[in-house]
């Protein structure tokens, strides 16, 4: 039996009625709010999330005490109202109460052409909300008294009966149309994705529509107090004469005004500035009482202000941030507040170029969202090609299949790279992150023709030299030249990160491999440097030789004789980075790469090679299919070279502590961090830590200078977190290397995950790409496990995650949980873990 509704189920708006924002949604506590602070606002009736649910199920509405709040003939609106802003709800709906009689009123009392605009409005939004009526019939250019009556007998003929006249049924039917517009498939589904739960209300707000249309000064308009894109304070807005909405202000068309005094055009602030100077004081109110910055939408009848309804700006992150932080700067709001206001994925926007949300933009093929930012260049196809235009500087984008660690010079010309394969955790997105380019990969539909010097997707062929624009942040990439925004860091940006620092309790460090990711690291407030990739240090053109020499040394002699020329060039790499991160702790990783991938992958480059090692090319050709292996990723690297060519790590010990004693002669004071990767068994640990402790002591002797140093295990083996217990009697840290250990747990490819990657997440197999989200339940748990069992054989030992997952706020929530010390991540995403962390902490108390 379907409920009937009376006068109890409705709430008058008033400063001590019963509304909340869970039951009667925000924009009902919103108003009660302008009401409680004295602003002029017009006679409100809210519905609650049960009455609307009992409307949308049929429940019989007795409108006569609704309506009986309000004058008669009052016009009204109706509003939704949500829990959140964002949630969105059924378009609202003006002017109910109009019909012929009305219309005949109005045209007395303010002209037909008044009379007519209101009614046709309001046929048209019945039309097309209540009526579901296709909205281009009833699409009139020109609101004259024709198109009305043409509208009347539109309606009249698709629905077989008139226009409805009585009020009461009007208001009825609206009701019930938008509680029932809420209850759709796709209103739910969209709510949903804004993260609303499956029973989320809707509240609605009826309202009497106040003037604007008077004979006096009338009309209406919006205000706001901040510029939207910097957050900085300014009076802006749009005024229509004779609007009677806000939405009317922001048309542009005829009879709108600027809202403060503008050089273009005459002013609100000139016209009215009475109405001007009081919306000025509301403006100022609300910022207090609400803590917000408020855009107003307001109408004056005769020069009488009305406030409609406020909402909070729409603004950029970088406005976002601005706005948090003057509020607490001037005492509204707690700096604990101001932090988590902001979201931490917002900071990373504000780093990078971003495609302009406005621009008109063509796709050309989609991937995944690897390294964020835009950028806009011609399309190459090889690294050399990328860095010839780097020195025409020509911006461009490097499009490989996927990219190998010879592209890193590639790279660095280039100003976004695109991929066909690959996933998070691929060569390329690492490389993206850590330089901070834009970066697309895994885009499986496109094909590369690299005879041709062509890319095809779909229907779209592409030529070297062609633009393109790549925007990382969405996974997309564009046909041409797109408009961008560019990056915006100002100093309320490092005074909300310094808050965060303040109160996080979870150390933040950044993985970087060259000087400029450590000056980066620096600047964005790292405190160390938590992941060193040592191999980046050999792709150099001179070292690039060297190393082939090493590798392909006859005798040992040799091979020493090869390190030994390197062992200057890593010297001075470690001096300049511990003397960039002044006395932070520096990880390195010791060498972990498969030998391979420093030899040349074509027949010219092993010619090249031939000449240049003075050897014959079969050899070299024979030699180089020798090193290659089945499986790359699981077999000869890491620690496994490490044990089988003890030079190597030798060289870099050596490297590592002559840069430390160089330093402590100055007094600057280095304790490096040495890590073993690729550890799956003690014994690999105990056997490189008794040579890297002869290495110190031989140096200590030989420098005559004494130093500390710290040796840890980069865990990134199933088995490695399994034995963590007996591993940590011979390591003092332990840092769980997540991109090889999501692989090697799920058994599946970091760098051809891409391929099926989104597949198996729209089919539920997966809930997220794990190598972008952190696997709690599989991977999470061998973190789990490998902390306890570290942390119980050596109470001491310090814990940390430097796989790509580190700067991930749910990441840093599980290790900071799991009692980790540190997590590091790219210079980057930096700021975005300091802010997450300092959240997380927030959140705790
Ligand atoms: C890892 O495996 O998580 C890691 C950080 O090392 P890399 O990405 O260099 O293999
Ligand atoms: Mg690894």
């Amino acid at each position: 039996m379907p409920k009937y509704l009376t006068l109890t189920d409705y709430a008058q708006i008033t400063g001590s009625a019963p509304i909340k924002r869970e039951t009667h949604g925000w924009r009902a506590k919103c108003l009660q709010r302008l009401v409680r602070m004295d602003m002029p606002v017009p006679q409100t009736i809210a519905l609650s999330f049960g009455v609307v649910r009992e409307i949308a199920t049929g429940a019989q509405m007795n409108l006569r005490h609704l309506l009986g709040h309000f004058p008669q003939d009052q016009l009204l609106s109706v509003r939704p109202s949500a829990e959140h802003p964002q949630w969105g709800g059924p378009a609202a709906i003006l002017n109910i109460g109009m019909n012929d009689e009305k219309h005949a009123q109005i045209s007395a009392a303010h002209g037909e052409p008044v009379a007519t605009a209101l009614y046709l409005r309001f046929v048209q939004s019945y039309a097309e909300h209540v009526a579901h009526l296709d909205p281009d019939m009833f699409d009139a250019p020109d609101p004259c008294l024709p198109a009305l009556q043409a509208a009347l007998r539109d309606y009249e003929m698709e629905m077989e009966e008139p226009f409805p006249q009585s009020p009461a049924q009007q208001l009825a039917d609206v009701l019930r149309s938008m509680a029932r517009a809420w209850e759709g498939t796709s209103a739910r589904l969209l709510r949903q994705a804004k993260g609303a739960p499956a029973d989320a209300g809707l509240g609605l707000v009826v309202q009497a529509m106040a003037g604007g249309m008077g004979t006096g000064f009338s009309g209406a308009g919006l205000i706001r107090f901040i510029d939207a894109e910097t957050g900085a304070p300014t009076v802006a807005g749009r005024f229509k004469t004779q609007g009677i909405n806000g939405m009317d202000a922001m048309q542009n068309g005829q009879d709108t005004l600027f809202m403060a005094r503008d050089p273009r055009g005459p002013s609100l602030e000139e016209h009215c500035p009475e109405a001007y100077a009081e919306l000025l004081q509301h403006g100022a109110r609300s910022r207090e009482r609400l803590r917000e910055e408020m855009e107003i939408e307001f109408t004056l009848d005769n020069g009488k202000l009305w406030v409609l309804d406020a909402v909070t700006v729409p603004r950029s992150s970088r406005a976002s941030v601005r706005v948090a932080v003057d509020l607490a700067n001037d005492g509204f709001i707690e700096r604990d507040e101001a932090l988590m206001r902001i979201a931490p994925k917002a900071l990373s926007e504000m780093l990078h170029r971003q495609v302009d949300p406005q621009a008109r933009a063509e796709v050309f093929v989609r991937g995944i969202a690897a390294s964020p930012g835009a950028a806009i260049g011609r399309i190459v196809f090889s690294s050399t090609a990328a860095q010839a235009c780097a020195a025409r500087d020509e911006p461009c984008i490097l499009v490989r299949r996927e990219t190998t660690p010879e592209d890193i010079r590639g790279m660095h010309s280039a100003h976004a790279v695109l991929t066909e394969r690959g996933g998070m955790t691929s060569h390329a997105a690492v490389i993206g992150r850590g330089l901070g380019v834009p970066c697309v990969v895994g885009a499986s539909r496109m094909e590369i023709d690299e005879r041709r010097k062509t890319l095809r997707a779909g229907s779209h062929v592409l030529q070297e030299g062609d633009m393109l624009t790549v925007d990382g942040t969405n996974g997309l990439v564009l046909i041409g030249e797109v408009a961008l925004l560019e990056p915006a860091l100002d100093d309320r940006f490092a005074t909300l990160l310094d808050w965060a620092d303040a109160r996080r309790d979870i150390g933040i460090r950044a993985n970087a491999d060259t000087p400029a990711d450590a000056r980066l690291a620096r600047e964005f407030k790292a405190q160390g440097i938590g992941l060193c990739r040592t191999e980046h240090m050999f792709f150099e053109d001179d070292r690039l030789t060297l190393m082939r020499e090493m590798i392909f040394a006859d005798t040992p002699e040799d091979r020493s004789d090869a390190l030994e020329r390197l062992l200057p060039m890593q010297r001075a790499d470690f001096r300049e980075l511990f003397e960039i991160m002044q006395g932070q702790p520096v990880c390195i990783r010791l060498f972990d790469p498969p030998l391979h991938e420093f030899l040349p992958h074509s027949k010219e480059g092993l010619r090249f090679l031939a000449d240049a090692l003075n050897k014959p090319l079969s050899e070299i050709t024979r030699r180089a299919e020798a090193l290659s292996e089945f499986n790359p990723m699981l077999g000869m690297r890491g620690v496994r070279l490490g044990v089988t060519i003890p030079e190597i790590y030798e060289m870099q010990a050596r490297a590592i502590f002559e840069a430390t004693a160089e330093l402590a002669r100055q007094a600057t004071p280095v304790v490096p961090e040495v890590m073993i990767p690729l550890v799956s068994a003690m014994r690999e640990v105990e056997l490189i830590k008794s040579r890297i402790d002869a290495v110190a002591a031989m140096v200590r002797s030989k420098q005559g200078m004494d130093f500390s140093y710290r040796i840890g295990v980069m865990v990134e083996t199933p088995r490695a977190a399994l034995r963590a217990g007996d591993i940590a009697l011979h390591a003092s840290f332990l840092s769980f290397g997540t991109n090889d250990l999501t692989q090697m747990t799920y058994g599946l490819s970091r760098d051809d995950a891409g391929r099926f990657m989104s597949d198996y997440v729209q089919q539920g197999v997966f809930p997220e790409d794990p190598f972008h989200v952190l696997d709690l339940d599989g991977v999470g748990e061998l973190l789990e496990l490998g902390a306890g069992r570290g942390r119980r054989s050596r109470s001491d030992l310090t814990l940390s995650i430097c796989g790509e997952h580190g700067g991930n706020p749910e990441s840093i929530r599980f290790c900071r949980a799991l009692g980790f010390d540190y997590v590091s991540c790219s210079p980057f995403r930096v700021p975005v873990a300091r802010l997450a962390a300092a959240q997380l902490a927030i959140e705790d108390q």
